[in-house]
């Protein structure tokens, strides 16, 4: 038996009764229900106002049924309901975003995976703290603009999509920069960007073992990021910024990659890492999370992100990745997780997948 994250009073009646698989109608949520449908549960959509009209078009992923509430952030008087359904949350970015990660931590009905995490994730000090103290590689940080001494990225705390994002080809660029609010200086590594989509399951016993269970490669990603994407095409920065235009990095969309076969065991290090040391501060990460990192020239891995969810990217894959056609056919995110409900209720150890 591992670590319990759920009481046992919470999964109690999903022993009994077969679990309904709930999220947010919006995110990766086409492939959370479809999923959970290829495993046979049922599943519920969560819709703030009208349910979306698109989930028509996609027969095989609409949710079994919806529940419109007027505003998500009103979900908490909805919990009777979701227990009376016997609902089991799946977080995924705009779900924890949307209603606020305080507020989804505190919601009393079942979560997949272990709601402790989401504190680390959205803290960027605690984030830091989590993944150097992991011993993985992250862009440095600046203190002082006087301490910079290549590119940098300025970023404001609560940034959304990097919109208040300031880039920097070295000090000198910053001379002037007159902060409007708390932020952090780090370097800009120059490099290619990789979005990695790990599974970990504290229930297996094969494969590649990490901790008490096994750590699962099922995909990888690039963002595609407005404005800065296709921002060169337009020449150099100062002479944008005169323009008035100011770089952005808001996520616009997805594409499949795939990395060089050489750096897979430095990513699977650095997975791996990242999955003792959550364990060894609240009790680990269950299920799907995002390495964000970038790999520069000298073929060197730098992480500046993590998210401890499902990420959009793996939308990319409803029915398997380069990856995770290697690991089990026609597998998506999704689909892992619901196979992770499935085989916890078989072993009578829902406490350590849900919490
Ligand atoms: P974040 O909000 O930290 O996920 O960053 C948004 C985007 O900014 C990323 O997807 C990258 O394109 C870029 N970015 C963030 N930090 C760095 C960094 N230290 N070096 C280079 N690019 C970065």
């Amino acid at each position: 038996m591992g670590v319990a994250l759920a009481s046992a009073a919470l999964v109690a009646p999903l022993k009994r009764h077969p679990p309904t698989i709930a999220t947010y109608c919006s995110h990766s949520s086409l492939q959370i229900f479809h999923g959970a449908r290829q495993e046979g549960y049922r599943t519920l959509g969560i819709a703030a106002g009208k349910p979306p009209r698109y989930y028509e078009a996609f027969p095989l992923a609409r949710p079994d049924a919806f529940l419109s509430i007027p505003k998500l952030d009103q979900l908490p008087k909805y919990v009777s309901r979701l227990n009376r359904e016997h609902a089991i949350l799946v977080p995924h970015g705009s779900f924890v975003e949307y209603l606020g990660p305080e507020r989804f931590a505190a919601l009393p009905v079942p979560v997949f995976g272990n709601r402790a995490v989401l504190a680390w994730e959205s803290d960027r000090e605690k984030e830091r703290e989590w993944l150097e103290g992991a011993g993985v590689q992250m862009p440095r940080r600046y203190e002082t603009v006087d301490d910079i001494d290549g590119p940098a990225i300025v970023k404001y705390y609560g940034a959304k999509g990097g919109k208040g994002f300031i880039l920097a080809k070295n000090k000198e660029a910053l001379r002037d920069f007159r902060p409007t609010g708390p932020f952090v200086i780090q370097q800009y590594v120059l490099g290619t960007r990789y979005y990695i989509h790990f599974f970990y399951s504290p229930l297996s016993r094969d494969g590649y073992r990490v901790g008490p269970g096994s750590l699962e490669l099922l995909g990888m990603d690039r963002r595609d990021e407005a404005n800065i994407d296709e921002l060169y095409k337009l020449g150099a920065q100062e002479e944008l910024l005169a323009a008035g235009i100011r770089p952005t990095f808001v996520v616009t969309g997805n594409v499949p990659v795939v990395l060089r076969e050489s750096l897979l065991p430095q990513v699977f290090d650095i997975g791996a890492r990242i999955v003792e040391r959550s364990i060894e501060l609240f009790g680990g990460m269950v299920g799907p999370f995002c390495v964000e990192g970038i790999v520069t020239e000298e073929l060197k891995f730098y992480v500046f992100e993590i998210s401890t969810r499902i990420v959009a990217g793996t939308n990319v894959f409803p029915s398997g990745s380069s990856y995770a056609d290697l690991v089990a056919p026609n597998l998506s995110m999704g689909r892992r997780m619901a196979i992770e409900i499935s085989r916890a209720r078989e072993q009578d150890r829902l406490r350590e997948v849900l919490s």
